[in-house]
């Protein structure tokens, strides 16, 4: 089995390879990549749940960048070709059709789908329980706040986008629930932490309703107009 390394640099050169082509054709370029790697990855002694979750989000990274060179900037892109199945927000899938779309595996699905004797193990963070711990291993450290750790406890260590445990690599950023376009206050209740990934996701979707109530207000603004004149 290739080390993680050399698995993800081996998805990197895919998706560079795939600068101009087709979504669909990079899709089908990496899914036997990843479901191969995945399958033997987890039937190792090593094995767990949150190596898988880092290569889904070290493969995220350079789907970004990806999408963002195709679409000049990421917004467009996460809408372009990103979608939602079911409970996940997060697909990386083509848009034609409901039931044809192609998606991109993840690592963490080939795992979940193996009928093979699995030896995955601890679906865990090292932020849902022992708030002693990790508020004064990070509370004092300049890059997390109190503030974040506190977030972290009211979430029990869960990013509410993906419904994943946040892991020690994650980029985690935060996030007002109700945006302050759309009136969301800068408290502590409006606040909550994302993934980076899922922060972006987020943006595009709060975006679009910002440009929704613009809108309406443009047409309010000039119904009164017409009600003057
Ligand atoms: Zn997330």
């Amino acid at each position: 089995m290739k080390a993680s390394k050399a698995h993800i640099e081996e998805i990197g050169r895919i998706i560079t390879k795939h600068r101009s082509s087709p979504q669909v054709t990079l899709i089908k370029d990496l899914n036997p990549v990843i479901r191969g790697w995945a399958s033997f990855y987890s039937k190792s002694d090593a094995a767990t749940v949150g190596e898988l979750s880092k290569q889904d989000n070290l493969t995220y990274l350079k789907l970004r960048r990806w999408a963002k060179h195709r679409c000049g900037n990421i917004n467009d892109g996460h809408i372009k070709y990103w979608i939602s199945i079911g409970d996940d927000n997060w697909v990386f899938a083509t848009r034609e059709g409901t039931a044809n779309h192609f998606r991109l595996l993840k690592h963490r699905q080939v795992e979940c789908s193996s009928t093979d004797y699995v030896k995955v193990k601890g679906d865990k963070s090292p932020y849902d329980g022992d708030t002693v711990y990790w508020s004064k291993r990070l509370g004092t450290h300049p890059q997390m706040p109190n503030r974040k750790a506190k977030l972290l406890k009211r979430q029990k260590g869960k990013c509410p986008w993906c419904g994943l445990y946040f892991q020690e690599w994650d980029v985690i950023e935060e996030d007002h629930i109700i945006p302050r376009a759309l009136g969301g206050k800068d408290e502590y209740k409006n606040l909550q932490l994302l993934h980076r990934h899922c922060h972006d996701r987020k943006t595009a979707f709060d975006l679009k309703e910002i440009r929704k109530k613009n809108h309406s207000k443009f047409l309010e603004k000039l119904s009164q107009f017409w009600e003057k004149n």
